[in-house]
C-alpha cells in the first residue's frame, strides 16, 4: 500500500499522488523493526 504523506490517499502502486503531485511513500503492514534485542549474554 502506498500513501500519500500530504493527503493520504492511497494507492495499491508506486507513483506519485494525483492530488498533491508528490511522490506516494510505502506503508507496510508490518513494522520491520531493527534488530535491536540482540543476544546480549554474557
Ligand atoms: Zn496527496
Amino acid at each position: 500500500m502506498y500513501k500519500c504523506p500530504e493527503c493520504g490517499h492511497t494507492s495499491n502502486e508506486a507513483g506519485t499522488c494525483p492530488a498533491c503531485n508528490v511522490p506516494l511513500v510505502n506503508e507496510s503492514e508490518d513494522n520491520t523493526k531493527e534488530e535491536s534485542d540482540a543476544a546480549d549474554n554474557s
